[in-house]
């Protein structure tokens, strides 16, 4: 078990259903954001979290800052990237962190164990202690060692909008008007738009 083996930790892994180096990185982000913005785990829509990747680590920056999507103030950009960025709206502030660690860089057991498994070899237990190792590595690196935390200035993202609702003219079904598509002079939404006629 990892040293810092936290309250909140467990709550995470919790939510998450297991641990693993992404959500033990996205954990170890969230808590830097929140140091750097002063900003506790808020109740409202204050904090905004901007992550480029839908892995793992997204989870634990939700249960951590509580920023979610039906709220508004998790946005996803498909980057495909471990980088984070918070901006607290009451204090205007905002940090990118981005993921930097190379303790993992030279370890000739995950290119081995790929080898084996793409053999056809059952690798899922040496597997799972290897990513056991990787997560409470990256619970306990330093925090320099593993992301690097700049400020940002700008707006963050804007605010959750109230949007009016519109119906479908093929399907029936109310959509959000943004999201609506012209066909041959009427509003439908997505789906129907993409359906053969
Ligand atoms: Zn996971
Ligand atoms: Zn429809």
């Amino acid at each position: 078990m990892p040293e810092r083996f936290d309250e909140d930790l467990r709550d995470t892994i919790q939510f998450h259903g297991h641990l693993c180096p992404g959500l033990a990185l996205g954990y170890r982000v969230a808590k830097a954001a929140l140091r750097e913005l002063d900003a506790g785990r808020p109740d409202d829509e204050e904090l905004v979290a901007v992550v480029e990747n839908d892995s793992c680590a997204a989870d634990a920056v939700q249960f951590i800052t509580g920023a979610t999507f039906g709220k508004g103030n998790l946005i996803f950009r498909d980057y495909g990237k471990h980088v984070y960025t918070f901006y607290n709206r009451r204090t205007r502030k905002g940090v990118r962190i981005s993921e930097d660690y190379r303790g993992f860089d030279d370890d000739p057991r995950f290119p081995a164990l790929r080898k084996r498994e793409e053999a056809g070899e059952d690798i899922s237990q040496e597997r799972s202690v290897y990513m056991m190792e990787k997560a409470a590595a990256i619970l306990n690196a330093a925090e320099g060692e593993l992301m690097t935390i700049t400020p940002v200035t700008g707006p963050p993202p804007g605010e959750a909008k109230i949007r009016k609702s519109v119906r479908c003219a093929v399907c029936g079904e109310k959509f959000m008007e943004s999201r609506g598509r012209m066909k041959n002079g009427k509003t439908i939404c997505i789906p129907c738009s993409e359906k053969e006629d």
